[in-house]
């Protein structure tokens, strides 16, 4: 499944510090592939905030990430999904498996969400599903994405090139060594 990336450049989102939805996170380093070293700059074009962050992903081990989001301030933990990754949001029946034309990305849990719900979308339309079904599941999303209900994000990336980064002190994101033998699936 692929995603439509120039979307991801020219999304907002809220500022931690004043609020306002006028925050963009720019990947300065498009040179380097398989994200080996990624250049981050958020930036909020309200209040003047500016954080600059170099991230180093070699590849490594495989490795599973897991974030427990329980209130709106852990949506600001960032989030680097390299091609190779899968998501999961197991109280969402979320599973989104890398294909051939995955894209790597890095966003924060909000946008992970805001993905989702347009994966979803293509999804009712390709298989006609029952327009019902698709505003109870789309309500939950819309909660997840604020912060409302509480979610487990887990990605797994057999290349270790995948992360959750911490956006406060004290933030817990539990890394775990993945076991890629087929016995874990
Ligand atoms: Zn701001």
């Amino acid at each position: 499944m692929s995603f439509a990336d120039d979307n991801q450049k020219k999304q907002l989102f809220k500022c931690p510090f004043c609020g306002a939805v006028s925050l963009s996170i720019r990947e300065l380093d498009h040179t380097i592939p398989h994200f080996n070293e990624v250049l981050l700059v958020w930036h909020c074009s309200n209040c003047g905030y500016k954080h600059v962050d170099i991230f180093s992903l070699k590849h490594g081990e495989p490795k599973r990430f897991i974030l427990k989001v329980s209130s709106p301030k852990d949506l600001y933990a960032k989030v680097i999904r390299s091609k190779n990754c899968t998501i999961k949001i197991p109280e969402l029946g979320v599973i989104i498996e890398p294909g051939p034309a995955a894209h790597g990305f890095i966003t924060n849990v909000e946008g992970v969400i805001e993905r989702v719900i347009e994966n979803f979308k293509r999804m009712i339309i390709l298989y006609d599903y029952d327009e019902k079904d698709f505003e109870k599941i789309s309500e939950k999303f819309l909660l997840a994405k604020q912060g409302k209900l509480s979610f487990t994000l887990v990605l797994e990336d057999p290349t270790g090139m995948s992360a959750i980064i911490p956006s406060y002190d004290g933030q817990e994101i539990i890394v775990e060594k993945l076991n890629t033998n087929n016995s874990e699936k």
